[in-house]
This record gives structure tokens, C-alpha cells and sequence, in this order.
């Protein structure tokens, strides 16, 4: 996944137009940019790369969920259903608002199961976020659906699944609201920096005037700019979004590696007896950023995890056991670990997430095991992990 492993001239001559002019900062400064705007050159790319009709940038992928939410209008004491299985910026993003995380069971596309979804759905449910985890996505026509039919916002995190697509629309475009991240990790980086995609006018000019303290942009007297409403500062940098600039355009080349590494790896372990694989939704494409399996059992997806760790098999992940995506190592949010006050209607949510279990998450995270595909890898060395997870899997089932 990550576009950090290929980084070069590219996006040094970016980097240094920002650098010659000296303007580091997205906004204002016309005379002394000598023609440079990056972020608006880098949302312009995105629009087509998204094939959505608007771009904001902001700050970071937790940063586009948070700006998202709020330019749809969520906030205190509104419910959005999220998945188990997710990073922990999603519940972060939500809680910013004065929202109501509902975390509810994923299944076999590894994200929310459109069925758990339906069931938590109260008069408070302002919106469903699907989490298009490790490269994939959810099953968005059912979800889709269900938002229409309860008049629900649809907002995708396709952080981690730059470049997948639906019915051919890419993630990310396809609910009212899409965010990004362009991390460090990221299929493409700006270091830090996210994304807010969305066809809806109203939430685009909210966005681009909530993540700059509300500014409104008209004319280009930055100090003479009204504040509609209020906001707060989600900006990202010139010199973020030069790198951004050339990472995108090397995208298509991320993918179609990530596509060739990934294949061969699928195509060994798929002859396993006991091996099955995360279920891609009928019109889906992954961004073939991780390889996900099930083993037939916690016991031999712990044991398998073992075996590629003896084997020098890196990057590949048991989220079971894992503190950052999965809610049942998420304790400082089940104990409220907050270091301000939050609202008696979010503690008592989260609390109550101590005594509920999750088990059908369980028996799909338990028996998973997820690989990031890499970038640098050469053929050779990626048909010799294939050879050594073959191995590992086998004697671990
Ligand atoms: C990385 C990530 C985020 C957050 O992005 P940052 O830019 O690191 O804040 C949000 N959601 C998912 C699914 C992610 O993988």
C-alpha cells in the first residue's frame, strides 16, 4: 500500500516549486506564488481521479471523516453506526462532533454487515459510515438502500481503499459524503493530508469553509473574508499537497504493482484446503492494497500469524490480537479515557460497549489474517513469500 516506498524526483520538483517561492500555506499570498497552488491543483487531479465533482483538502484522513460529518450537519447527540473493525479514528472523528458512535457487527466483506446495520437504527441515526478496510468495501448497493429508506447520510472512509471500485464508480464517490487519507502509509502520501469527496454543493462549500475557521473565500482579501458559521483549522500545507500532487499521478502505476504482487500471492495460498478469502461485493474491485484470508478457526489464524512472524513473513496482521483496528483491545474508549468531559449521552454509549459482545465480528476477525501488499517488493521476492506462507499456513491448520 504504501506510496512512501516509491518517492523520488517527482516529488521533489514539486516540493521545491513550493520551496522557491517561499508560500507555504494554501491560501492567499497571490503575488508572491509565482502561478504555484498546489492544493488546488492536487483537489482538481482528485476530482478526476474520483470522478466526483468536488475536492476538499484537509489536514488528515481523521480530519476529512470529522469535516465531513459536520459539513452534512452532524453533531450533538446524533447517531452514526460504525463498524467493529476499523481504525481508531473513526469513533475519534465522530466523538469530535458531540456524535454518538454505534459500533455494530461487520461480516464477511470485513466491513458493516447491512443487516446489523438495520437493526441499530434509532430516531437519533443521522448516518451509516461503511469503513472500506484493507483495500476492499462493503456491500454499498444494500447499504445504500438502507440509507434511502431511513433517510440516513451515507459516508464512506475509503482511506484505506484508494483506487477500488463499485458497479465502476471508485470508493469513495459513491455515498453523499467519501474521505481520504493521505498519510504516511497510505496508498498515496502527502505525509500527512485527507480528502473530503462529494458531489453535493451545499457539503463541499461547508467543507471548504468549515476546515479554514469558517471563511467564506470570496475575493482575495483573505482579511476581508466574512464567517458564515463557525469552524476551525483542518488546512493542509502547500508543501503536503506538492507531494500529494506527484503521488497521484503515479497512481494507476501503485495500483496495477499492487495488483501484480497480490495475485501471485492469492493464487498460492488459494490452493490450501481450509483457506478461503474476504468476500469482494458482486461489482466490486479491490485496490488490491492487502490480502485478506480466513483460516478455519482463532486457534490456526493465531497460530498462522506465529509461523510468518518465525519466517520473517512481515506485514501481515491478526487484527484479533491487535490494539489499533479491532474493538476488543479498544479499551480507552470502552472506559471512557477522555481528558475532557464528554456528553452523558456519549459516555453512556461507550460504556455500555463493556458488557456487549460482538460475535459475529468475532468469528470473522478471529480467523482473519491480513497482508499488506507492498510496492518495492521484486517478482522474485514475492513468489519466495509465497512460497514460505504456503509453508506456514500448511503447518499451522
Ligand atoms: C488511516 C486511516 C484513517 C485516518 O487517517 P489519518 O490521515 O492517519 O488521520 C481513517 N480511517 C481509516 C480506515 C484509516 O485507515
Amino acid at each position: 500500500m504504501p506510496g512512501f516506498e516509491l518517492f523520488g524526483d517527482l516529488e521533489r520538483k514539486e516540493v521545491n516549486d513550493v520551496l522557491d517561492t517561499g508560500v507555504l500555506m494554501r491560501y492567499g499570498f497571490d503575488g508572491m506564488r509565482k502561478g504555484h497552488w498546489k492544493a488546488k491543483e492536487l483537489e482538481a487531479e482528485l476530482s478526476q481521479t474520483f470522478k466526483t465533482n468536488h475536492v476538499q483538502l484537509v489536514s488528515s484522513g481523521t480530519a476529512a471523516v470529522s469535516v465531513a460529518l459536520a459539513s452534512a450537519g452532524v453533531g450533538a447527540g446524533d447517531e452514526v453506526i460504525m463498524p467493529t473493525f476499523t481504525f481508531v479514528a473513526s469513533f475519534e472523528a465522530i466523538i469530535m462532533l458531540g456524535a454518538i458512535p454505534i459500533l455494530v457487527d461487520i461480516d464477511d466483506t470485513l466491513t458493516l454487515d447491512p443487516k446489523a446495520v438495520e437493526a441499530a437504527i434509532t430516531p437519533k441515526t443521522k448516518a451509516v459510515m461503511v469503513v472500506q478496510m484493507c483495500g476492499s468495501m462493503g456491500d454499498l448497493n444494500a447499504l445504500q438502500n438502507i440509507c434511502n429508506t431511513h433517510n440516513l447520510l451515507l459516508v464512506e472512509d475509503a482511506c484505506q481503499a484508494i483506487g477500488g471500485t463499485y458497479n465502476g464508480k471508485p470508493l469513495g464517490s459513491i455515498g453523499d459524503l467519501g474521505c481520504f487519507s493521505f498519510d504516511f502509509v497510505k496508498t498515496i502520501t502527502c505525509g500527512e493530508g485527507g480528502a473530503v469527496i462529494t458531489n453535493n454543493e451545499k457539503y463541499y462549500t461547508n467543507a471548504d469553509h468549515f476546515s479554514d475557521h469558517g471563511h467564506d473565500h470570496i475575493g482575495s482579501d483573505r482579511g476581508a473574508e466574512t464567517h458564515p458559521f463557525l469552524g476551525y483549522n483542518f488546512r493542509i500545507s502547500e508543501l503536503h499537497a506538492a507531494v500529494g500532487l506527484a503521488q497521484v499521478k503515479r497512481l494507476p502505476e501503485f495500483i496495477a504493482l499492487q495488483k501484480k504482487n497480490y495475485t501471485i500471492l492469492r493464487d498460492a495460498i488459494a490452493r490450501i484446503p481450509g483457506v478461503t478469502f474476504r468476500k469482494v461485493p458482486k461489482g466490486g474491485e479491490e485496490s488490491y492494497a492487502f490480502l485478506n484470508f480466513f483460516l478455519p478457526d482463532l486457534d490456526a489464524a493465531r497460530k498462522t500469524s506465529e509461523a510468518f512472524k518465525a519466517n520473517g513473513i512481515d506485514v501481515c496482521f491478526q487484527y484479533y490480537d491487535n490494539n489499533w483496528h479491532y474493538i476488543r483491545k479498544w479499551n480507552h474508549l470502552k472506559t471512557v479515557k477522555s481528558l475532557f468531559p464528554l456528553s452523558s449521552e456519549i459516555e453512556t454509549a461507550l460504556t455500555n460497549l463493556q458488557d456487549k459482545t460482538f460475535e459475529q465480528s468475532d468469528h470473522f476477525i478471529g480467523r482473519n489474517i491480513s497482508c499488506l501488499i507492498k510496492l518495492s517488493w521484486t517478482e522474485a521476492e514475492v513468489k519466495e513469500r509465497a512460497s514460505k506462507m504456503v509453508e506456514a499456513i500448511k503447518a499451522s491448520i
